[in-house]
This record gives C-alpha cells, sequence and structure tokens, in this order.
C-alpha cells in the first residue's frame, strides 16, 4: 500500500479540496480540514498543511500535486527531528559560488521532464544580473527564452530531458517520480562538477521538491551521490541566480518540447494537470488512438482515465 505526504500551502489544499469535491466524507479526525475517499486512494489534509494520500493510487494521486508542495515523511519526523541546519544554506548564499539545481515539467500530464544544474561563481554574479537574470516567476514567458538564450553561452551547465515514454517504462517498472527527480538532480549535478576545472564552488543549492532524507534515499545504490555542501530550499530560485538561471533553462527546454510534441500531434497539447488537459487528451485520442498518449504524457496521472472515459462518450 502506497502512502505520500505532501506539505502544501492552503492554497494548494484548497484546489486539492475541490479537486476531489465527490469524494469528501462527513468524518474526519480532529486534526485533520477534510478527508477524501476515492475509489483506490484516501486524502487527509491536516491543519499543519500535510497532506497524506494512501492506498493503492497514492503515487498516482499524489503525483498530480507533487509539484505544488514540497514530499515529507511522517514516520520519520516522530522519531528523530532531522539535524536542524545541516541542508539548510547559509544567509548569505546569495553572494557565494553555487552550483544551483532545478526541475520542470513534474507536473504537467503532457511533455517530459526538464532538470538543470547551472554553476554561477560569485564573481559572475554582477553581470548576469545585469543580463536580466532573476527569478523566472518574475519574468514574462518571452523574456524566458531569451534570457536563456543569453545565460547559456556564459555558464557551465547541463540540461537533461526525460522524454514521456523513457518516463512510462521507468514508471511501469515501478520507479517514483520523486526517484526519477532525484536521479536527474544527481546526474545533471554531477556533470556540472565534472566540468567545473578547478573552478571553486561554496555549496550546491537544489530547488527542494523533497527532505533531504527522501531525496537521499531515492540516491541509495548509486554509483556517486553528490551529497558533500548540499543544499536544500523550496523557492530557492529567489536565494541565488544559479537557481533561478536552471530554472530558466529548464522552462525554455520544457517549452520548445512541448513545441514539438504539439506540432506532431496536429494539435496543442496544453500545461498544467486540470480539467482542460483531460479534454485536449480525449481529443488526441479520437484523433491518434489511445496509444499515442503513450509518447507524449505521464501515464499515471489521473488524467488518463479521465481522458479515456470523455472519449468514450
Ligand atoms: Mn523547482
Amino acid at each position: 500500500m502506497g502512502q505520500n505526504v505532501l506539505k502544501c500551502s492552503s492554497e494548494t489544499i484548497e484546489k486539492i479540496k475541490y479537486f476531489y469535491g465527490d469524494y469528501i466524507q462527513d468524518s474526519k479526525p480532529p486534526s485533520s480540514l477534510f478527508v477524501a475517499k476515492s475509489p483506490e486512494c484516501t486524502i487527509t489534509a491536516y491543519r499543519s498543511g500535510k497532506v497524506l494520500f494512501q492506498g493503492k493510487n497514492a503515487e498516482e494521486e499524489f503525483s498530480i500535486w507533487s509539484h505544488e508542495g514540497m514530499q515529507t515523511n511522517l514516520a520519520a519526523e516522530k522519531k528523530k527531528p532531522e539535524k536542524k541546519g545541516r541542508y539548510m544554506p547559509p544567509a548569505q548564499v546569495g553572494t557565494l559560488s553555487v552550483i544551483g539545481s532545478d526541475e520542470v515539467g513534474t507536473g504537467d500530464y503532457f511533455g517530459p521532464i526538464t532538470v538543470c544544474a547551472v554553476y554561477i561563481s560569485s564573481s559572475q554574479l554582477a553581470d548576469l544580473h545585469q543580463l536580466g537574470l532573476k527569478d523566472s516567476k518574475l519574468l514574462k514567458a518571452e523574456k524566458i527564452n531569451e534570457i536563456a538564450e543569453d545565460i547559456k553561452p556564459k555558464v557551465i551547465h547541463k540540461l537533461l530531458t526525460l522524454g514521456n515514454e523513457k518516463y512510462n517504462d521507468l514508471r511501469e517498472k515501478g520507479m517514483t517520480q520523486g526517484k526519477m527527480k532525484a536521479m536527474m538532480h544527481n546526474q545533471a549535478l554531477r556533470f556540472v562538477i565534472g566540468q567545473l576545472d578547478g573552478a571553486e564552488y561554496d555549496g550546491i543549492l537544489i530547488d527542494q521538491f523533497a527532505e533531504s532524507g527522501i531525496y537521499f534515499n531515492y540516491l541509495r545504490g548509486q554509483p556517486e551521490v553528490i551529497k558533500e555542501k548540499t543544499w536544500f530550499q523550496t523557492k530557492a530560485e529567489s536565494l541565488h541566480l544559479s537557481v533561478a538561471a536552471a530554472s530558466i533553462i529548464a522552462r525554455e527546454a520544457f517549452v520548445k518540447e512541448m513545441d514539438q510534441l504539439s506540432a506532431e500531434a496536429e494539435m496543442e497539447l496544453p500545461k498544467g494537470a486540470g480539467a482542460h488537459v483531460d479534454k485536449a487528451a480525449a481529443r488526441l485520442i479520437e484523433k491518434k488512438g489511445a496509444g499515442y498518449l503513450r509518447k507524449v504524457a505521464k501515464l499515471h496521472f489521473a488524467n488518463t482515465k479521465r481522458a479515456v472515459q470523455l472519449a468514450e462518450k
């Protein structure tokens, strides 16, 4: 039986509640906000911001929301509070030489996952800032491409793209999306470190998608795990330009890939995982057959089932 826990904002919890509206139960534990029981997954949201997914489809349902919160481990928290600070970036992180990494596409039904790691030394910071590099959330979509093209020749970086067919293969072999992400971050970081050629770095800053314990658990057994001087922080793109750059390069690559997939599908494949995506996927099934989804979508998302139902109507 799967169990996944996500720490969410109250806004995301509202979205989740709305999404599972048909399955909300009348009774709930006192510390909870709501309990929803869908046929193969029970979702419990707690006042603390934790949302627990349990049951056969826990991983699938969790994956719809995993990009909106941080994966945490309830059991470990109860046992031993994590050594505070070990994986926290120092206060002056923004002024240091850092390798930053971030990913895009994990919550989108259509399209790949892209992960990028970027090295930016303290002496490059002013120049890159001048170029307009900042938190991608503060940038318009057109500006993202422009800045990505400007910065790519100037920074040591590695971009990895996990296409849909490979993603679906790995998922069917039982690999969780969290593990795929962790492996991609680790691989991109390894590559960048290998390219540094003597350049020094003060630390590695990963835009946090899982608690450090969960992240390193995913990497257990990998031949080379980057762990020294590694920091985790949510919304890290606002802390250091390297993460901002990683996020921008990963986003540009994701958007380009989506344009390519849309051209091949001869219809626009939308971002996200909402009802508009179900409709587009249903249209795609009608055009190209259900088998086509394997090439362009993350099949284990609940969107697949809903799209098949829509297409059958
Ligand atoms: Mn991120």
